[in-house]
C-alpha cells in the first residue's frame, strides 16, 4: 500500500524572489505566490508548489535544514500536477511562497493528507523568526501539535504579510503527498464530513463483527467466526493505514505504528483465506484448491512475523504482492466452486469483484501510481463495505437454503416414516390374517380325522359331556351309536392297507349320507371304528338309521383295482343316555352293546341301556 516506499518531497517553491530562507532565489515564474485569502488560488495550490528531490549523496538529501540546501538548486514546480512518487529513497523538498493580501491578520492551514510519512519537517519563515514542525509517523503523535491523523501546519499571516513555507519529507518506500492549503472553517467542516464517513464504516464493521461473533457463539458454524475474524483484521488494517491506530492505539509507540500496517495486512490475508475455505466449503476432495489455501495461511502466518523484523520497505511491498496474488487466487476458487455447482460461491465472486477493485486501486494510490488517496481510502472503504454486505448477504442466504434443505430432509423422513408404519401395519395385518387362518385350519385339523374329514375322537371328547348335560336339562333323548367294520384285518391283508384306507373312507361316506341332522355328529372313534352321537333321537330312529346304514354297506361292494369286488359288513352297539350317567357311561355301554353284536355273528345291532324297548 502506499506507505511503503521511502518518500521524500521536497517542495520548493523556486519562484517568487526574496522570501527564501537562505535558499536561491526562486523562479517567480515557477513558483508563484499564492494568495491565501483567494479561494481559487487556493484550489489551485498545485501551480504554486515547486519541489527538489534529492538522491542519496546528493546535497539536497544530506541538507537537515534549508539553509544547508545549495543555491543553484534546481526546484522543479508541481505544475499542477499531484506530489506522487514512486522512487524511495529520494529526500523531497517542497515550498510554497504565501501571501496575505487583506488588512486582516488570519489563519490558514497546510494540510498534508497521509498519514504515514515517516519524518515531516515543515519551516515557516514570516517577517521575524522561522518556526520548524518536526513530525512524521516515526514521531510520537504528539509531535504533531494538532490531534488530528493526518500532518497538520498552522500558518498565521499578518495583514499583508508573506511568508514562505519549505517542508521536507523522507519516508520509507514510494508516496504521494496531498497537500492542501486551507481556512480553519473548511478544514472542521471537511474533517466532520470524514470523521462521519469513517465512523458509519468502522461502526458498521464493528456491529456486523459483533453479530457475526454471536452467530457463531450460538450456532457453532465456522464460517460466522472466519466473517468476524476477516472484518477485524481487515478494519485494523484500514484503520491503521487511515492513521488513526496511530491517533488511538498506540500514540506513544512510532516503532509499531510502521510493524502495525504489514502484521495487520498479513492477518487480513489469514482472515480472508480462513473465511474463503470454510465459506467455499473447500475441503481435502478440492485438492489442488485445498492445498493452495493451506499454503496462503503458512504465508500469511510467515509475512506476519517478518512485519516485526523486515524493514517496513521491504515487509510492505513483499505483503502488497502477496496479499494481491491471495485475493486473486481466492477469486480463482470462487469461480471453480461456482462452476462446480456451488451456487453460494456467486456471491462470493461478486464481493471478491468489489474487493480485487478496490484493492488494487488502493494499492496503487499507496504505491504512487495513482493521486489522491484520500479519494482512494474512501473507495476502498466503500469496497470492503459493499463486500462485507454481499458476503453477509451470501451468508444468510446459504442459512436459508441449508434451513431449507433441513426442512425438505425433515419433511421426506418424516413421509418416508409414515410410509413405513403403513406398510408395516399391512404387513401386520396380513400376517396376522394368515395366522388366524393357520390357527383355524390347525383347530379343524385338531377336530377332525385327516383321512375321512369326518370329525376325531378329541372332538366327541369335548361335545359329548356337553350333549349329555344337555339332554338331562331338556329331558330330550341322547342316542350314541358305535360301529366296527367286521374282519377289517383280514380285508386289509387280502387288498392292502390302502385299500383298507379306501374302504375307511366309503364307510365315512355312507354314515354321513345316512346321519343328516344339523345337530348329528359322525365322527371316526380310532381304527375302523365310529361313533354316531344323535342329539334328540329316540332309540327307535336310532335303530333304523343304523339298521339302514349295515343294510346300504352290505349291499354296496366296494372294488378292487384288481377289477374284484368286495363286500363289508358292520356292526354297531346302540345306546341311550339314563338319568345320573356320564358321558363315560355312555362310552362303555355302547361299546358292550357293539361287543355283543360282534360275538353274536357280526353285520348286526345291538342295543344296551335304554329304557323304552327299541
Ligand atoms: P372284527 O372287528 O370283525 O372282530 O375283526 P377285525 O379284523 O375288524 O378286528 P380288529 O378290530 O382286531 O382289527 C382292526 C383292524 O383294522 C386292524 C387293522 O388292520 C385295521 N385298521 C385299523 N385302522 C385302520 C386304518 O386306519 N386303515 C386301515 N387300512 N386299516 C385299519
Ligand atoms: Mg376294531
Ligand atoms: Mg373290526
Amino acid at each position: 500500500m502506499p506507505y511503503f516506499m521511502r518518500f521524500v518531497m521536497l517542495l520548493v517553491m523556486t519562484c517568487l524572489a526574496g522570501v527564501a530562507l537562505g535558499s536561491p532565489v526562486a523562479d517567480a515564474s515557477r513558483c508563484p505566490t499564492i494568495a491565501v485569502t483567494d479561494a481559487n488560488d487556493r484550489a489551485r495550490l498545485l501551480h504554486h508548489i515547486c519541489y527538489l528531490k534529492g538522491r542519496p549523496g546528493e546535497v539536497a538529501w544530506q541538507a537537515s535544514t534549508p539553509d544547508q540546501l545549495p543555491p543553484s538548486a534546481d526546484w522543479t514546480s508541481a505544475n499542477g500536477h499531484d506530489l506522487v512518487f514512486a522512487h524511495s529513497d529520494t529526500t523531497y523538498w517542497f515550498r510554497l511562497n504565501v501571501h496575505n493580501p487583506s488588512d486582516r491578520a488570519g489563519l490558514w492551514y497546510l494540510k498534508l493528507n497521509y498519514a504515514l510519512l515517516d519524518e515531516v519537517t515543515f519551516w515557516t519563515s514570516g517577517r521575524d523568526e522561522t518556526h520548524r514542525l518536526v513530525t512524521g509517523d516515526q514521531q510520537p503523535f504528539f509531535t504533531r501539535g494538532i490531534d488530528y491523523r493526518y500532518f497538520l501546519l498552522p500558518v498565521t499571516l499578518e495583514a499583508g504579510e508573506a511568508s514562505t513555507i519549505l517542508l521536507r519529507v523522507r519516508s520509507s518506500g514510494a508516496l504521494n503527498v496531498p497537500l492542501e492549503l486551507t481556512t480553519p472553517d473548511r478544514l472542521i467542516a471537511d474533517s466532520n464530513h470524514l470523521t462521519l464517513t469513517h465512523g458509519l464504516f468502522y461502526g458498521a464493521l464493528l456491529i456486523v463483527a459483533i453479530l457475526n461473533l454471536l452467530l457463531f457463539i450460538t450456532s457453532g458454524t465456522a464460517y460466522y467466526f472466519f466473517n468476524m475474524f476477516y472484518l477485524v483484521a481487515m478494519g485494523l488494517f484500514m484503520f491503521a493505514m487511515g492513521g488513526f491506530a496511530n491517533q488511538y492505539f498506540w500514540p506513544d509507540s512510532p516503532r509499531f505504528a510502521n510493524t502495525s500496517v504489514p502484521f495487520f495486512m498479513g492477518m487480513s490475508v489469514l482472515a480472508m483465506t480462513l473465511f474463503g475455505r470454510s465459506f467455499l466449503e473447500v475441503d481435502a476432495s478440492q485438492g489442488l484448491a485445498s492445498r493452495a489455501l493451506s499454503l496462503q495461511s503458512l504465508g500469511s502466518l510467515v509475512i506476519m512475523a517478518l512485519a516485526f523484523v523486515l524493514p517496513y520497505s521491504q515487509s510492505i511491498s513483499l505483503n502488497t504482492v502477496f496479499s494481491l496474488l491471495v485475493i486473486a487466487n481466492l477469486f480463482v476458487i470462487g469461480l471453480i466452486r461456482w462452476r462446480q455447482g456451488y451456487t453460494h460461491a456467486k456471491w462470493y465472486v461478486l464481493a471478491w469483484s468489489l474487493m480485487v477493485l478496490g484493492t488494487l486501486i488502493f494499492a496503487l494510490a499507496a504505491f504512487g501510481y495513482l493521486a489522491d488517496f484520500l479519494a482512494r481510502e474512501v473507495m476502498m472503504q466503500a469496497a470492503i463495505g459493499g463486500q462485507v454486505v454481499l458476503l453477509n448477504y451470501a451468508m444468510v442466504q446459504r442459512w436459508r437454503v441449508l434451513n431449507q434443505k433441513l426442512l425438505e430432509v425433515e419433511h421426506s423422513a418424516k413421509i418416508q416414516l409414515e410410509l413405513q408404519v403403513h406398510q408395516r401395519t399391512a404387513q401386520l395385518r396380513d400376517a396376522m390374517r394368515d395366522l388366524e387362518q393357520a390357527n383355524r385350519k390347525l383347530a379343524d385339523l385338531s377336530l377332525n380325522d385327516s383321512l375321512t374329514g369326518l370329525r376325531n375322537r378329541r372332538y366327541l371328547d369335548q361335545m359329548v359331556p356337553d350333549l349329555c348335560a344337555e339332554s338331562r336339562r331338556t329331558g330330550s333323548p341322547l342316542t350314541m351309536v358305535l360301529v366296527d367294520a367286521d374282519h377289517f384285518k383280514r380285508l386289509n391283508d387280502n387288498w392292502g392297507h390302502s385299500f383298507g384306507d379306501l374302504c375307511l373312507q366309503r364307510i365315512a361316506d355312507m354314515l354321513t349320507r345316512h346321519v343328516r341332522r344339523p345337530r348329528d355328529i359322525v365322527a371316526r372313534f380310532g381304527g375302523e371304528e365310529f361313533a354316531l352321537v344323535l342329539p334328540d333321537t329316540t332309540p327307535e330312529g336310532a335303530r333304523k338309521v343304523i339298521e339302514d346304514i349295515l343294510a346300504d354297506t352290505a349291499g354296496t361292494p366296494v372294488s378292487t383295482t384288481g377289477g374284484e369286488t368286495v363286500t363289508m359288513t358292520l356292526s354297531a352297539g346302540l345306546t341311550c343316555l339314563q338319568p345320573g350317567d356320564s358321558a363315560s357311561d355312555l362310552f362303555r355301554r355302547a361299546d358292550e352293546a357293539l361287543y355283543r353284536a360282534k360275538a353274536a355273528g357280526r353285520n348286526r345291532v345291538e342295543i344296551a341301556g335304554c329304557s323304552q324297548p327299541a
